[in-house]
């Protein structure tokens, strides 16, 4: 029989292992999934305990004693969550504490913190209703507040208005027996019911609802407008009508009041929703809420995967493409990945959705790894858009609009409709250039040129961030020659005000939305329906329904033609199909109009004439005739220093010492961006037939890094399954 004398913690530190401790003097092993306060160095650092053992390979002399057991040693992340976290912190090749705590809302990672009690709620014992039978004598605001609770129990925020002393009295009261507290039940609103499903939403519903209690991964593959939430909202109903709770993924920008709201509709309950962006005070009472069951429905962005649901039943995934599920620093992970791998594990369905799914998912959709449920038509009889593609080559485009786009929005507004612009470019132009000398506006810290913001007399860099003020004149020849090249929303903007004054334009971008609230403003706004313009970036992509939206112009995507990146052909496919998707989602019919000089160019023909599916399997087959992802896997190792040559010494090194074995190694190569913020990026990328042999030589590859000398000038961090390159 072995003694557990030590526990092993998780601390909030970037190396890659776990810390011994002992037991906190006179007091009993902390438990797994508790957390700790503990010394590390000359700090005192919050962990979280993550295994029990009865050895350690420190000599025992320099075993330390955990500090203090936070919580009353009560456990936080049950041991499924913490075989999630192990799994991922050895898959993505990162510091196990930072992975860990990460999964902590920011609120528990301090030693005062804790977590909230649940609301309680106080009602009248028998005890209670005799005293009140009684004279209030002379204890009138004691007789008062039993009197309140004799209608029925109250949390104790109703009783906060009885005296001034109500939390004594109410001690008192309970003191007595005459008044017991319990936990709030559920306030279960009253749910709206669905409409009746069409034929393949019902069949959808059907085969998730045969996989309840068992693992199998669902690809909910319809076109926009298909009706894909009503499934989940099916789905949702059932899972928590049987006392089940349910985790609810959608995109940073996706999680709008609008969609909260038809949650709570439908549903009949309020959603815990979990996201970077709340305060950590409200974070951290959703958290709780669902950590102790409460909640039966978490809805948030990728953050939310970590969350602890004791009784998790269902995984919806919503626009499993978005690159947003991706995290891009730090603990480098696909929440979709983990989502799909937490599902495995608890022996539960995951759907995942989209109009445009992935190529990872879609290959395995195709090989019969994925259940896969197409609605191809849109639920409300509404059609989908018809394209027209305008050819640039052809037609002038003053102020980034041709003409008969332009037309094409008069038309729209003269009917009573709205008509939405896309541009993936915000500012005014994406570059300012002298016509006297060709200098450009260019960033210092970036391969990358400025961009004007016009209105507030900058130029800015979209990769660092780094601002100056707009020359007057040129700063090379002195010319008074300054213009802009090209055009951002913001110029867009301009171009419809002035052809169509009369009209309102809303502006989506990160800067015309970043004040608080301004975004679901405007979203607000469009959908009352009166006529209107919308111009903006890829904001206007995601999920928005928008019933009187009937023209959609793509203003230009043919960057991503001829990208040097081999997910950009991807990347515009679902681009395109989505923005479009914004058009005629009600009963008129939608145009989607496509400004390009590549009118002929394969891939967008192909896209146009055949669709989403027929486009994404022919990428496809690219991929496979180019051992690429997710044919093959991949892992990038980046570097970046000031100094390229440093950077480069590194990774000369780091493939000099990379295991033998049939993995591919290429590289050092620059990054597809080369110099970011005044940092020059150098890749390794790794590329393997199978995801055992890729980790079979990374995984030794790695203390073998860690040793290199020329590794501490640079920066470096591993990426599995890369998105960017
Ligand atoms: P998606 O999530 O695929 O974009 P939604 O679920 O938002 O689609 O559905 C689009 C519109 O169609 C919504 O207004 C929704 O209420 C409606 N809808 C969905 N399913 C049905 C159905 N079976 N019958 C009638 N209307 C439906
Ligand atoms: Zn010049
Ligand atoms: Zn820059």
């Amino acid at each position: 029989m072995s003694t557990l004398r030590l526990v092993q913690v998780a601390l909030p530190v970037p190396l890659p292992q776990l810390f011994d401790y002992l037991p906190p003097s006179g007091g009993s092993l902390p438990p797994v999934g508790a957390r700790v306060l503990v010394p590390l160095g000359r700090r005192r650092l919050v962990g979280v305990v993550v295994g029990q053992a009865d050895r350690s390979e420190l000599p025992a002399g320099r075993l330390l004693p955990v500090i203090e057991t936070l919580g009353d040693g009560q456990v936080l992340l049950d041991a499924g969550l913490l075989g999630l976290l192990r799994w991922c912190w050895q898959y993505y090749k990162h510091a196990p504490g930072e992975v860990v705590v990460g999964a902590l809302p920011p609120a528990l990672r301090g030693a005062a913190a804790h977590l909230p009690a649940p609301p309680l709620q106080y009602r009248l014992t028998s005890a209670g209703r005799e005293r009140l039978q009684q004279p209030p004598g002379r204890a009138p605001v004691q007789y008062e507040m039993l009197a309140a609770l004799a209608a029925g129990p109250c949390r104790d925020d109703a009783l906060g208005s009885i005296g001034c002393q109500w939390r004594k009295t109410l001690a008192g009261l309970l003191e007595k027996g005459w008044v017991t507290g319990e936990p709030v039940p559920d306030d279960r609103l009253c749910a709206v019911p669905g409409p009746p499903l069409t034929r393949d939403q019902d069949a959808a519903v059907a085969a998730v609802m045969a996989d309840i209690g068992r693992f199998r991964c669902h690809l909910l593959d319809g076109v926009t407008g298909s009706g894909k939430t009503e499934v989940y909202l099916r789905l949702l109903e059932s899972v928590l009508d049987a006392g089940g709770q349910a985790l609810v993924l959608v995109p940073e920008i996706g999680l709008t009041p609008q969609l909260l709201r038809r949650f709570r509709k439908r549903l009949g309950l309020e959603p815990a929703v979990i996201h970077s962006g709340l305060a950590a005070g409200e974070r951290l009472a959703a958290w709780a809420a669902a950590q102790s069951g409460r909640a039966a429905l978490v809805v948030g962005t990728r953050s939310a995967l970590f969350t602890p649901l004791p009784r998790l039943q269902l995984i919806v995934l919503d626009e499993e493409h978005d690159a947003s599920f991706k995290q891009q620093d730090g603990f480098r992970y696909s929440a979709r990945d983990v989502a799909v791998k937490r599902a495995a594990e608890l022996q539960i369905p995951v759907v995942l959705g989209s109009a445009t799914p992935s190529l990872e998912s879609l290959n395995n959709a195709v090989e019969g790894r994925y259940a896969w449920h197409r609605l191809r038509e849109r639920a409300m009889q509404a059609a989908l858009p018809s394209w027209r593609v305008l050819d640039l080559r052809q037609q002038d485009a003053l102020g980034g609009l041709a003409a008969a786009a332009l037309d094409a929005i008069g038309e729209t507004l003269e009917r009573g409709e709205q008509a939405m612009v896309f541009l993936n470019r915000r500012g005014y132009a994406p570059v300012l250039m002298c016509r006297s000398c060709g200098w450009h506006g260019s960033c210092e810290r970036c391969d990358a040129n400025l961009t004007w913001h016009r209105s507030a007399g900058r130029l800015v860099c979209h990769h660092c961030g780094s601002q100056r003020r707009v020359p007057a004149l040129c700063p090379d020849c002195r010319a008074d020659a300054l213009v802009g090249a090209g055009e951002g929303t913001q110029q867009l903007e301009e171009t419809l005000e002035r052809r169509f004054p009369q009209v309102p334009i809303l502006r989506f971008d990160r800067d015309a939305t970043a004040r608080k609230g301004v975004l679901d403003q405007q979203i607000e706004e469009v959908r009352r329906g009166h006529p209107c313009l919308l111009v903006g970036t890829q904001m206007l992509a995601k999920g928005h329904h928008f019933p009187g939206m009937t023209l959609v112009v793509i203003v230009n995507i043919d960057q991503a033609l001829y990208s040097a990146d081999y997910r950009a052909l991807e990347r515009m496919g679902q681009m395109i199909q989505q923005v479009a998707g914004r058009a005629g989602r009600s009963n008129k019919p939608g145009i989607v109009i496509l400004q390009t000089l590549h009118p002929e160019h394969p891939a967008l023909e192909l896209l146009l004439k055949q669709g989403y599916e027929a486009y994404a399997r022919w990428l496809l087959e690219e991929r496979r005739l180019a051992d690429l992802p997710p044919v093959s896997y991949q892992a990038l190792l980046r570097a970046e220093a000031h100094d390229r040559s440093v950077t480069e010494r590194f990774l000369k090194e780091a493939a000099a010492v990379f295991p033998a074995g049939g993995t591919r190694l290429f590289g050092p190569m620059p990054a597809i961006m080369e110099r970011l913020g005044g940092r020059s990026r150098l890749d390794l990328l790794v590329q393997a037939g199978s995801r055992n042999e890729l980790h079979g030589q990374i995984d030794p590859w790695l203390p073998r890094l860690r040793e290199l000398k020329s590794g501490r000038k640079v920066r470096w961090a591993i990426d599995l399954d890369p998105q960017e390159l």
